[in-house]
């Protein structure tokens, strides 16, 4: 009996695995792109599973992980990073606010293949793949996915063909071939190297990136809830995270729905979803529905921010097409989206830098700004406990870097 199966959140159809999943285009026979994975485990192995002390990884979690074969497994070590307590910040919450919270940082640059919150994915991507002999990938991507999934495809020995806009970051193009893979630099934006990775996809019958709500991205993240189980022992109040496509949410929501049964009281924490002022559309996408009391159809209503300026590149996502699936999770949930200054990101990962030790790149900038955000507009009270989720290392942003030494 298989251990898992996909199932259509459209019309419900059951598919059966990954290897007709992949020979149905990543999709549903009723045409749906978006399907969540479904297990056989009873989930009180889980209970187990988090009294794991030291685990190499999150394939500690492969009774819920979606393939069969242990085997296939393609890692860095990666997912079951640590989870720190920060007392600078609970200490800035206490003066300026009068505020006793506890502040734990989710410190996604010690994932081990790319330092970014995006090698779970890479590696459940890579571990899939091998176990289904897929050979070919292909993505548009302006970061963190072309040089994690670069890096974990080369080891499964998958060949991987990157499209970048013209303005990629020189560092990104250098590690994608670094770890000898392919990188197609389109003369045009973002949503022009989309449009040329769609048209190598089809003449040339390679897979593609099913984008923000592929089942593999969603179930490797969403083993970060078991990691609060397991290193927290619960759910935190407050999910602070820079939000970009916004996988990380559905993720969060996924593995809360997972354990509902073992863990009745895990609930869905309050979610703070932060964008900087350069590339805001989801944060005007609120407040559009804000201002109209949420009326009915109003996760459809968002701006398009076309070519964004900003120099997080990897927040730059100015067509938030997730906002109809991300929002009402955030609404759900009780949370809202914020937006910080960009010209304060450097300032704030130099102060994490001097405090921690820790050199942040400028995603992350923007999730530990949205906490003084969060403060500053009343959106953390007192005796909770907040979790922040940083994305990533300074590795590949040398220029974000200077401006944190000289800040
Ligand atoms: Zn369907």
């Amino acid at each position: 009996m298989s251990k898992y199966h996909l199932r259509c959140t459209q019309c419900g159809e059951v598919v059966p695995d990954f290897a007709t999943w992949f020979s149905q285009n990543q999709s549903c026979k009723c045409g749906s792109k978006r399907a969540v994975a479904e297990y056989s485990t009873d989930y009180n192995k889980l209970k187990t599973l988090i009294e794991a002390k030291a685990p190499e990884n999150f394939y500690l979690y492969f009774d819920f992980l979606p393939f069969e074969n242990f085997d296939n497994v393609i890692s860095f070590g990666e997912g079951t990073i640590p989870i720190e307590n920060w007392t600078y910040l609970e200490n800035f919450a206490k003066e300026k606010y009068d505020i006793d919270c506890k502040v734990l940082v989710y410190r996604n640059d010690l994932n081990g293949g790319t330092n970014t919150f995006k090698d779970v994915a890479a590696s459940l991507a890579a571990t899939i793949f091998k176990e289904n002999g897929i050979k070919d990938f292909c993505v548009a991507s302006t970061g963190n996915t072309a040089t994690a999934y670069s890096r974990y495809l080369a080891l499964a020995g998958i060949d991987f063909t990157v499209f970048v806009p013209k303005c990629v970051n020189p560092d990104t193009v250098e590690a994608i071939l670094r770890y000898g893979q392919n990188v197609m630099v389109c003369d045009g934006d973002y949503s022009f190297a989309k449009q040329r990775a769609a048209a190598f996809h089809e003449d040339n019958e390679v897979l593609i990136s099913a984008g923000n709500i592929d089942p593999i991205r969603v179930e490797a993240k969403k083993t970060m809830v078991f990691e609060f189980m397991r290193q927290l022992g619960r759910i935190p109040d407050v999910y602070i995270q820079a939000v970009s496509g916004g996988t990380g949410p559905i993720a969060v929501e996924k593995g809360i729905s997972e354990i509902g049964d073992i863990f009745p009281e895990a609930k869905l924490p309050r979610m703070l979803l932060v964008q900087q002022d350069t590339c805001d559309p989801m944060v005007q996408g609120w407040e559009r529905a804000k201002t109209s009391g949420f009326k009915d159809g109003w996760e459809k209503d968002y701006p398009i921010i076309d070519n964004p300026q900003t120099i997080v590149s990897i927040l730059s996502t100015g067509n938030p097409g997730m906002f109809p699936v991300v929002a009402p999770i955030v609404k759900k949930s009780g949370g809202t989206f914020l937006r910080v200054p960009e010209n304060n990101l450097a300032q704030i990962a130099k102060i994490a830098k001097d405090q921690c030790g820790v050199y942040f790149g400028p995603a992350a900038a923007v999730c530990l700004a949205g906490f003084y955000q969060a403060l500053q507009n009343g959106e953390i009270h007192n005796g909770e406990t907040v979790l922040i989720n940083t994305g990533e290392g300074i590795r590949r942003a040398s220029s974000f870097k200077e401006m944190v030494d000289n800040a």
